[in-house]
């Protein structure tokens, strides 16, 4: 399955990895790959990328796994690394792994020689129908997650779902936290696969990423409706601030949409059973689970976020499953 974005294109296949280097060839004419991964995934793949890529000659990156890892330091280490070794401005730059490689791996390519080919192949379930679609980069300051970043648009992103075989169950359930999310914005389908299974095939992956490839299509910048892909997230931003980042993002995201619903229902905008119907899925998903947060512990830790715009807060809720409002200035 081909999907496009503006000028690139999302491939989704099951053992694409197979043929990586013919997909690669399609849009780059050079030799040389340098691909920045984590410890974990070169354990796992790096024999299976050597001979794949066996027509390149490649050069692996390999950082810690972890949102540690989103840092100036190893922007800065993994940047020098290529200088050092040889990178040039039309050389191509991969990145190999989850969120955390992705949005890393984006911010160098967009601004290593003010930007160099760049290609993402996302290997955890969040990255694939999340943050690998749309063109966002970032790294983490002390002050805040994403602070620093860049729009840059890759020349493919590539998504072999086999992958997935690998994925620590932990982290799939934390992926599955942005598909239940990418279902409430506008996928009634897939929210009704979602109720009864807790796998996805591919044709769910893809419905997944078609949610959001639409959405960023129709507004790569975020000046409107891409604000509906922060559906529970000011919330879930808020909560992974007072865990000092220890709960994973999905897991936070999940709390983050129960009060998000909660709220709705009080102020009017969203129905009680939308509230139960997403309560009893992120307690399948194993999302979520007894007791509940409460907003009042978060409320303070919303008014700081960096990222809000300057006329304050938007906030999104849910009225029905695809449909949603942007609300602005909400007090809570
Ligand atoms: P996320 O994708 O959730 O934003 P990370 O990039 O930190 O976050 O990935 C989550 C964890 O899963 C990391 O420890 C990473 O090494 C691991 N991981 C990612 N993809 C795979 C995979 N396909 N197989 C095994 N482990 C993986
Ligand atoms: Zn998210």
């Amino acid at each position: 399955m081909i999907l496009n974005l503006n000028a690139y294109e999302i491939k989704i296949e099951n053992n694409l990895i197979d043929n990586l280097a013919e997909e690669i060839k399609k849009v780059y004419s050079n030799d040389r790959i340098f691909i920045v991964t984590d410890k974990n995934l070169i354990r796992l793949y790096e024999s299976k990328l050597r001979t794949t890529l066996k027509d390149f000659k490649i050069d692996f990156v390999i950082v810690e796994p972890g949102e540690h890892s989103k840092s100036l330091h190893t922007y800065e280490v993994v940047s020098r690394y290529l200088i050092q070794n040889g990178m040039r401005r039309n050389h191509l730059l991969v990145a190999f792994g989850g969120g955390v490689i992705g949005d890393l791996a984006g911010f160098v390519a967009g601004t290593l020689y003010r930007g160099v080919p760049f290609i993402q192949i996302p290997t955890s379930l969040l990255a694939m129908v999340d943050s690998s679609i749309g063109g966002k980069t970032g790294i983490d300051v002390k002050e805040g997650k994403n602070l620093l970043g860049v729009f840059k648009n890759p020349k493919a992103v590539y998504i072999d779902p086999m992958l997935l075989n690998t994925l620590p169950e932990v982290e799939y359930r934390n992926g599955m936290a942005e598909v239940i999310k990418a279902a409430i914005i506008n996928d009634k389908a897939l929210f009704e696969y979602l109720k009864k299974h807790d796998r996805l095939t591919i044709k769910e992956l893809i419905a997944a990423i078609e949610v959001k490839r639409k959405i960023v299509l129709e507004d790569p910048f975020e000046e409107n409706i891409r604000m509906y892909l922060n559906f529970g997230h000011t919330f879930g931003h808020a909560i992974e601030k007072h865990f000092d980042y220890s709960i994973k993002h999905g897991f936070a995201i999940s709390y983050g949409m129960i009060l998000s619903l909660e709220e709705g229902v009080r102020l009017g905008y969203t129905p009680k059973w939308l509230y139960e119907e997403v309560k009893a899925m992120l307690f399948k998903h194993q999302l979520i689970k007894e007791p509940l947060y409460k907003k009042d512990e978060f409320i303070h830790l919303i008014s700081t976020d960096k990222k809000q715009l300057a006329d304050g807060l938007r906030f999104v809720f849910a009225k029905d499953i695809g449909q949603l409002e942007i609300v602005k200035g909400v007090k809570f």
